[in-house]
């Protein structure tokens, strides 16, 4: 007793959606403190920049019951092993969807189990409902103007509005090749 649990739940957060809520707030019932990891992935080509990617996860956990105390939101870029170790984290958080995410998340325990044997991978399911969300289905729904407001807040539909508004560099190479 009186160690404190703690857990980091890395990701791309590109956006953050209601899965991604829904693993952190299970992931309090038994943590005494979660890091929410917001990886750089410059490889991933994110829609979002990492400053707002930790913006929005930030106005995510702000708007949790009791504030979101005992959740930090931390960026990365480092490998994910060192930087649980530099925040004594016992336990690495993922979520796992349909079977399509099993494969990948397998590999990657079993890779980050060979590198720091006494960091356990804990696997977390959404509910039913938040089970199928993807950042990157609500990215090509949000494109081209379907409904993602069952899948995100109010608040990252707001940010993800302005980015489409501003020109989605995406949407513009899109336009540009279809001409
Ligand atoms: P990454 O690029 O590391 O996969 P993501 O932001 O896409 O980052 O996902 C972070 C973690 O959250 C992953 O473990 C992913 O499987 C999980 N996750 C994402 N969406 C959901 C969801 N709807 N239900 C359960 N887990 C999810």
């Amino acid at each position: 007793m009186g160690k404190n649990r703690i857990g980091i739940y890395p990701g791309t957060f590109d956006p953050i959606t209601n899965g991604h809520i829904d693993i952190i707030t299970r992931a309090m019932k038994f943590l005494d403190e979660v890091i929410v990891g917001v990886a750089e992935n410059a490889g991933k080509d994110p829609m979002f920049s990492l400053e707002e990617r930790v913006q929005m996860v930030e106005e995510e956990i702000a708007a949790l019951n009791g504030g979101g105390n005992h959740i930090r939101v931390i960026p990365f870029s480092n490998l994910l092993m060192d930087f649980a170790i530099q925040n004594q984290a016992s336990v690495i958080l993922r979520g796992l969807r349909a079977v399509s995410d099993f494969e990948y998340e397998f590999q990657m325990a079993g890779m980050n189990a060979r590198i720091h044997p006494a960091i356990e991978t804990v696997f977390l399911m959404a509910s039913e409902r938040h089970q199928f969300i993807s950042s990157r289905l609500v990215k090509e729904v949000g494109r081209l103007g379907g409904d993602i407001s069952h899948f995100v807040s109010p608040r990252v539909l707001a940010h993800m509005q302005v980015h489409f508004e501003n020109g989605d560099p995406k949407k513009l190479i899109q336009t540009f090749e279809e001409n």
